[in-house]
């Protein structure tokens, strides 16, 4: 596609029909895909040829989306994923194998400080954690030669960090290693992770892309620059996949993508399903458009939060007293999003009865969608957590997370007012 504008490519990336053909993408539910002739299958098992075969490592509808969310990041492939978790054990799984280990930031998302911490590490894969305000040296001192990627979240869930990318490029170029940057809470609107040093770009796609709350998905994104040929950090790019006869994937164009969906997705069929990359697709057409107003919407709201009594402090990067200002001026200048935390005055018991007295903005799981919503980290997703890991990954225990919508701004305001006169 033409290098259009983002708001463009939101609209229109991805599908581009024949005549005749659907005007939008048709939802291709099969598992097979009919060939006449033998040739034709064995050129495509040998990656000699594009198509498709089975659902489990590629669909028709799924493409479209994987097409739609490259071109909005600037990448070479995406890969659609049955959720944003599936999305970052694929990454793991193709980079990592046991007595590998993770350079990542402690300011994640909950799921992913699991996935990364516990059940890597059941596989031998080691995570080693940093603060991401961390000076460039103290970082450095957790790479070594068996470090296969450094991972941190463009803004991070639930503790409003946001990602310096100049210093982590920095220290990843200088010691050859991957980049890998979860862009959910920014989406390829606000900021575009591949521009700025990253190497591969990882979505939940069931957040701002769908903006609907209807549908489970994840993405991964390869920039296509890395070199792995001869890297020693990527023996497994290098040497030949037996699995795959005889493939060595840093000799092609687009390796990491190769690898992650012709052996990852092949062994797990972790891929995401037509329906939903038919929901993501049609939600997706309107992300620019939903980010800008999530955005004024914040804005407001942290402002007017900021200056409420009860409300001990805001974490919103778009505000000039935020922490991470700086940072959020230089890499998401169009602003900061839908998702905020502040602190209220008081202890755990306090941040229910404001949440509980919330008429219009919901108690969710979920975040980044149409609707406002609040959620109390540390009594629900991380509860797992015991009280100095919440403290690493930033959550204290009067946080609460706020996912501004797209309803008036006025409204949500005045909801969070009567909730706080409340306690
Ligand atoms: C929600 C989320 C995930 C996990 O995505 P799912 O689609 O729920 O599996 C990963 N990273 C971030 C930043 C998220 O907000």
């Amino acid at each position: 596609m033409k290098p259009y504008k983002i708001d463009t490519l939101c609209v229109q990336a991805g599908y581009t029909p024949q005549t005749g053909e659907s005007r939008i993408p048709p939802i291709v539910q099969s598992t097979t895909f009919f060939y006449g002739d033998t040739q034709t299958m064995a050129d495509l098992f040998d990656l000699k040829r594009e198509g498709f075969f089975y659902s489990r490592l590629a669909n028709p509808t799924v493409d479209v989306l994987e097409k739609r969310v490259a071109a909005l990041e600037g990448g070479v492939c995406a890969i659609g994923c049955a959720s944003g978790m599936s999305a970052l054990l694929l990454t793991a799984m193709t980079l990592c194998e046991a007595g590998d280990n993770i350079v990542t930031a402690s300011e994640i998302y909950g799921g992913t400080f699991n996935l990364f911490s516990v059940t890597l590490a059941k596989f031998g894969i080691q995570a080693r954690f940093f603060d991401a305000d961390a000076p460039m040296e103290e970082i450095e001192k957790k790479i070594d030669d068996k470090t296969k990627f450094v991972f941190a979240e463009t803004i991070s869930n639930p503790s409003i960090v946001i990602l310096d990318f100049d210093k982590l490029s920095t220290i990843c170029k200088r010691h050859n290693v991957l980049l890998v940057v979860d862009n959910t809470l920014a989406t390829p609107v606000l900021c575009r992770p591949l521009t700025l040093g990253a190497d591969i770009v990882i979505h939940s796609t069931s957040k701002y892309f769908d903006g609907h709350a209807a549908a489970l998905g994840g993405m991964i994104v390869d920039g296509g620059t890395f070199r792995y040929k001869n890297n020693a950090r990527y023996p497994a790019f290098n040497a030949p996949d037996e699995s795959y006869h005889g493939l060595v994937y840093a000799d092609l164009p687009v390796a990491f993508g190769t690898k992650c969906r012709a052996q990852m997705m092949r062994d797990t069929g972790a891929i995401m399903s037509p329906q939903n990359a038919f929901l993501t697709y049609l939600g997706s057409d309107t992300l620019a458009l939903r980010m800008e107003r999530h955005c004024r919407n914040a804005e407001k709201v942290a402002a007017w939060l900021l200056s409420h009594p009860k409300i001990e402090w805001v974490r919103y990067a778009t505000l000039p007293t935020d922490a991470h200002h700086a940072l959020a001026q230089k890499y998401l200048p169009n602003g900061t999003g839908g998702m905020m935390s502040f602190g209220i005055r008081g202890d755990a018991k306090t941040c229910a009865r404001f949440m509980e007295s919330l008429q219009l903005a919901t108690q969710e799981t979920h975040v980044a969608d149409a609707r406002s919503c609040v959620l109390h980290p540390a009594s629900s997703t991380h509860r797992q957590l015991t009280g100095s890991q919440l403290r690493e990954a930033g959550i204290a225990p009067n946080l609460v997370r706020l996912s501004v919508g797209i309803e008036n701004a006025d409204d949500i305001i005045a909801d969070l007012a009567q909730a706080l006169d409340r306690i």
